[in-house]
């Protein structure tokens, strides 16, 4: 199994997780044609596409969907929650698959779990996906963490996770007091030291690869979550890369 993520952050999400046989889009959070133009970029023709996941309704995680469900004919799983909330269209164009957290579902030969997490918004999960014994994970938009997601992160082999903000430049940004309040309370996004304290928590595991993601533009810096993450992962094994907003990364084998 692979996995490229196409790009992360609040402009949009979307990753690539595919096998020989069977691929799924992990969110879908760009305007369709921009994702079909970076597939195109990781030589990936979107018509081998099998299936969108969607993780919850907020645009940057659900926006190409219906577009890229009536195109390609595929599929898009997603909680009632995330049907009720996301756009009208998609909930009536015929493409809507409706799952429920802890039950999982089959796409090809990648088993995917959804599990609940917590943010702001009705019914969200993040997603494990297997194939041939090999597990990913990806999470993202998560207030705080729980226990089941470092019980996840300790049964994957790839994350990708949420590194959200810098606490300090949160704080001394240009956002008005509630959003700050949003963003680092209980329903919004994690902080880098929330994330190196999760890895840290989940550590000693099957990790091997785990891809920074969903940076704030705003009140991030690449330096500062590439710090932790070194400070984290010098002398393991474990590599790390920090996902773009703007461009593709590397294809990474599971
Ligand atoms: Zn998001
Ligand atoms: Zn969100």
């Amino acid at each position: 199994m692979k996995l490229c993520v196409l790009g992360s952050g609040s402009e949009g999400n979307s990753s690539l997780v595919f096998t020989e046989s069977s691929a799924l889009l992990v969110d879908a959070g760009f305007a369709a044609k921009t994702i079909e133009t970076r597939l195109e970029s990781i030589q990936f023709d979107p018509a081998r596409l099998s299936a969108i996941l969607v993780s919850h309704a907020h645009s940057d995680h659900i926006r190409g969907a219906e577009v890229l469900s009536r195109r390609y004919s595929l599929p898009v799983y997603m909680t009632a929650g995330t049907a009720e909330n996301g756009p009208v269209k998609l909930r009536g164009n015929g493409h809507a698959r409706i799952i429920a957290a802890d039950e999982s579902f089959t796409v090809g030969d990648i088993t995917v779990l959804p599990f609940a997490i917590p943010h702001d918004i009705s019914e969200p999960v993040a997603f494990l996906l297997e194939s041939g014994g090999r597990r990913a994970l990806q999470i993202t938009d998560i207030g705080y963490v729980t226990v089941s997601i470092i019980e996840k992160l300790r049964q994957a082999h790839l994350a990708v996770v949420e590194s959200n903000h810098d606490e300090e430049l949160l704080g001394i940004g240009p956002y008005p007091w509630h959003l700050k309040d949003r963003i680092a309370g209980r329903g919004g996004h994690i902080s880098n030291d929330e994330c190196v304290e999760m890895l840290k928590q989940a550590g000693g595991n099957g990790l091997r690869q785990v891809v920074f993601a969903h940076l704030s533009k705003t009140n991030n810096r690449e330096e500062l979550v590439r710090l932790g993450a070194e400070s984290l992962y010098a002398d393991t094994p474990v590599k790390f890369e920090i996902a773009s907003q703007n461009m593709p990364g590397k294809i990474l084998e599971v």
